[in-house]
């Protein structure tokens, strides 16, 4: 039996994705996965300063959370004999905005496996906006490539830092070249990732080895494989996502990636139930 979990799907919910959550299982089922986990986007109509960006699209309201789990929980059950379900969320990190979210996500934190912690929205003159959505595609240039990454990394680096954010897993760690626009000063973002990687470290989380980048412009998986280097000299646990957003995209790639990890010298991948870690072999 295959070992292979895929820990980032997301589905119909969220508006910019294909399949339901069974849609999803059954896929999975079929591709011989060990564990599917389902870690659809956390809403974001709660959220404060989001003038610019079209949440709308990018999430399942509030009221909609509660279908969400409790149709994941039914999964859980219906297939059991089949694959494990875990249920999760991928939460994006606004800065000084962790009250107002836990005051949502406390109601349901006990019934999750994991919680992702993302960085799509970064501050701006005009305001909030959404760097790896390809409607603010210009802002690459407006701003300035090496600005975005520069902004990236300090709110990833508060992301890691806050003792009010929730989460267990950092996923797709330098998101910013997602489009292939690469900073100039190459050095100094490595170095700003090595910082990020230290707080990981301090804090004592997971990092996702995220497969998506593989079907965008970068063409290369989530981080880079020197940061996964370091992240391996670090002994940071690691674990994979394909960032599904159809049930044909699941475990993209995870072989291929699965022969880098090991060259790299990864022999253990994370597991979580309830929010606790286990460790399986690769
Ligand atoms: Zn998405
Ligand atoms: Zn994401």
């Amino acid at each position: 039996m295959s070992k292979l979990e895929d820990w980032h799907t997301h589905n119909y919910l969220c508006r910019h994705a294909e399949g339901t959550l069974e849609d999803y299982v059954k896929k999975a089922i079929k591709f011989g996965l060990k564990t599917i986990g389902f870690s659809d986007h956390f809403p974001y109509e709660f959220l404060k300063n989001l003038e610019r960006v079209p949440y709308q699209d990018y999430s399942m309201t509030l009221n909609e959370v509660e279908g969400y789990i409790l149709t994941a929980e039914n999964l859980r059950k219906k297939y059991e004999n089949q694959i494990e379900i875990k249920i999760g969320f991928e939460i994006d990190y606004l800065m000084d905005q962790e009250d107002v979210l836990n005051k949502h996500l406390n109601k349901v934190v006990h019934r999750l496996d994991y919680i992702y912690g993302s960085v799509h929205i970064l501050n701006a003159k005009k305001g909030l906006y959404c760097f790896d959505d390809n409607r603010f595609l210009e802002e690459y240039n407006h701003l300035g490539v090496d600005n975005v990454y520069t902004k990236y990394y300090k709110t990833q680096q508060k992301m890691l830092s806050s003792n009010k954010f929730k989460f267990d897993i950092v996923s797709h760690f330098d998101l910013p070249k997602k489009f292939n626009k690469l900073p100039q000063n190459k050095e100094l973002f490595f170095n700003e990732a090595i910082k990020s990687l230290e707080l990981v470290k301090k804090r004592d989380l997971v990092v996702e080895i995220n497969t998506s980048g593989l079907r965008k412009e970068v063409k290369e998986q989530y981080p880079s494989e020197k940061i996964i280097k370091e992240m391996h000299q670090l002994d940071i646990p690691i674990l994979l996502g394909s960032d599904a957003h159809d049930p044909k995209e699941i475990a993209w790639k995870f072989k291929r990636i699965i022969k880098k990890l090991k060259r790299i010298g990864y022999n253990q991948l994370a597991h979580f139930n309830k929010r606790k870690r286990h460790y399986i072999d690769l």
